[in-house]
């Protein structure tokens, strides 16, 4: 959700009298070229790795059922049983246990899609959809984004608040794709800072992550069980996000560092935050723990982040 990509302060007019559509909006469609060019380096062979990993755990799993059906289960011993335990929590002390392993890996998709459709309702039966008549000034930025996205279809906004969280994500039903902005975070835009410009590179990065195909069904179910594989999904998971910083840097022509400070101290203090000494602060936020922890994180730690953010080219660091 990421031209040049300074921490220019953005100018604190009235929201009333900004102009709704950015420089970007009378621009063309990003070119598939354009958008390889934001993607992080590392995120597609990360992806390919977990999607053939995904597939040998299926055709192992598949393999080890027909072996078991016949009475010979390759998955005998120690080993075998630790992975069918502990993979697929099923016991290999039968062949009905085998069996189960191919029941898990056909209801799972059906489960999880009951599971998605359940966390649909929830924010259709909670919160306030963005449209031409609600917060108009908002919905024609994603209408606009998603010209210049090349979005088939403009993606439903809902709008709820959760208790003073700052955070906006983007997910799926099966064949759509859908965004929350949670209204603590919203409010930047029109609290006491009016700054539009922030929320627009929320909802661009949040876009991008449609644009991009990371956030649709298909995605998912295609590294599911990789996605149990802690430091290497979570190092997908930091490339993409990186990926999206960069698209929406683009798309919006803001560095993106004032919604990230926003959501380090608050929707109130970020505008006060001296960039400059937070980011001398960012340098030497470094020793191993530092390390550990982004290694752990789905979103690089924010110091990680930012520089990313005011370089504004190339692809952030993954690991140190
Ligand atoms: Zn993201």
């Amino acid at each position: 959700m990421d031209n040049r990509f300074n921490a220019q302060p953005i100018p604190n007019n009235a929201f009333s009298s900004m102009p709704v559509a950015d420089k970007g909006t009378s621009l063309p469609p990003f070119t598939k070229q354009e958008l390889a060019s934001f993607r992080h380096k590392a995120e597609k062979p990360l992806y390919c790795f977990m999607v053939f990993i995904n597939v040998a755990v299926i055709v192992a799993a598949v393999i080890c059922s027909i072996f078991a059906y016949y009475g010979e289960g390759p998955l005998t011993g120690e080993a075998g049983e630790w992975i069918i335990r502990n993979l697929f929590g099923a016991s290999s002390e039968n062949v009905e246990a085998y069996a189960e392993v191919l029941f898990i890996l056909i209801m799972l998709p059906l489960i999880l899609m009951a599971a998605v459709y359940l966390y649909y309702a929830q924010y259709r039966a909670n919160s306030i959809r963005i449209t031409e008549k609600n917060f108009p000034e908002i919905y024609q930025v994603v209408e606009d984004y998603s010209k210049r996205l090349g979005l088939k279809r403009v993606p439903k906004i809902y709008l709820t608040q959760e208790n003073g969280v700052l955070n906006a994500f983007s997910t799926f039903i099966l064949r759509r794709q859908y965004i929350v902005l949670l209204t603590d975070l919203f409010e930047v835009a029109y609290l006491e800072h009016h700054d539009l410009e922030s929320m627009k590179f929320i909802i661009a990065h949040e876009m991008s992550h449609i644009r991009l195909r990371h956030a649709t069904f298909s995605y998912q179910m295609s590294i599911l069980f990789a996605n149990y594989i802690p430091i290497l999904s979570s190092t997908l998971s930091r490339a993409r996000e990186y990926s999206c910083d960069r698209v929406a840097q683009h798309l919006v022509g803001v560095s993106g560092v004032e919604p990230m400070l926003a959501l380090v101290v608050g929707k109130h203090l970020y505008k006060k935050v001296d960039i400059e000494d937070y980011v001398k602060h960012c340098r030497e936020t470094r020793g191993f723990f530092v390390f550990l922890l982004n290694m752990l994180s789905t979103h690089p730690i924010m110091p990680k982040r930012i520089q990313a953010l005011l370089k504004g080219s190339g692809s952030g660091r993954l690991f140190f």
